[in-house]
């Protein structure tokens, strides 16, 4: 693994609940790790081919001294969502934002949040069989690359199939989409929830006629179970209308 590393880097400027640190400056600390790959700058000795330390230090300032947030929380996610939008070479980052001077009167050296951010692959079905079904899937699409953290790279044809699971009774129109994404899975699955009903979904019967129905088909190399997710899908293998648009994006599931 190979990481970049900032530490102790000052700013000073205004944030904090309270309305006198609003407009009266104080220190915010920065630590950063940067996981990216060395061996093109390795062999090269060229800036170019790594990501510029110098250059993220000035985002980090830029951003910590133009808008003034209540949380370190909010300062710290809009400093990692930048540092991974802006720099496309950088695989994960690990922030933490410290506040020496914050208003606690108690002794303490200082107070931090940490937020860590991965760039991942996931491979996207999508579903829909109520309405005007193609709208609904090119609207979702839209939504997916308009939300902060997930970029669309490649979407397939759709293709129309029989209603699966005993309880729809329209034919389907499904479609795979691969998009790439540094929000963490049960977050991604919160913008998913927040896009099927934008998209008119009415959580009814599972397996249910639907406006629109998006699964997590793969999220990089993880393997999840819990009550919430279980990636790789669970019944994806079986489901011919999920693995015929993967594989035209050149995801083989057999
Ligand atoms: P299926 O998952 O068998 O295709 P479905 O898509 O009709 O069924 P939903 O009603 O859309 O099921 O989702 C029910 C719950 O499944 C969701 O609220 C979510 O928490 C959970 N879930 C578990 N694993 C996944 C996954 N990989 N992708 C999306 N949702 C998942
Ligand atoms: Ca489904
Ligand atoms: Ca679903």
């Amino acid at each position: 693994m190979n990481e970049i590393l900032i530490r102790g880097l000052e700013i000073t400027a205004c944030h904090g609940v309270h309305g006198f640190e609003k407009v009266a400056p104080q220190p915010f600390v920065f630590d950063a790790d940067i996981e990216t790959d060395f061996y093109e700058a390795g062999k090269t000795d060229v800036l170019d081919a790594t990501v510029s330390y110098s250059d993220v230090c000035r985002l980090l300032d830029n951003i910590t001294r133009g808008t003034v947030y209540n949380l370190i929380e909010r300062l710290a996610y809009e400093c990692a969502f930048a540092v991974m939008e802006n720099f496309p070479r950088v695989n994960a980052v690990k922030l933490t934002v410290s506040k020496p001077s914050a208003p606690v009167n108690l002794k303490f050296s200082s107070v931090g949040v940490t937020v860590g951010m991965r760039r991942e692959r996931v491979w996207l079905s999508l579903g829909s069989s109520m309405g005007d079904r193609q709208a609904y899937l090119d609207k979702a699409i839209k939504l997916l690359d308009e939300t902060r953290g997930v970029r669309v790279v490649k979407v397939s044809d759709s293709i129309k199939t029989p209603p699966y699971g005993g309880t729809a009774v329209n034919e389907f129109l499904n479609c795979a989409a691969l998009v790439e994404t540094f929000l963490s899975p049960h977050n991604l699955l919160d913008e998913i929830h927040r896009i099927e009903e934008a998209c008119g979904r009415v959580r009814k019967e599972r397996w249910g006629d639907r406006t629109l129905d998006i699964d997590i088909i793969l999220f990089g190399n993880k393997k999840i179970c819990d009550e919430r997710l279980t990636i790789p899908h669970p019944d994806c293998k079986n489901r011919d209308f999920v693995k015929i648009p993967l594989k035209q994006l050149g995801l083989d599931l057999n």
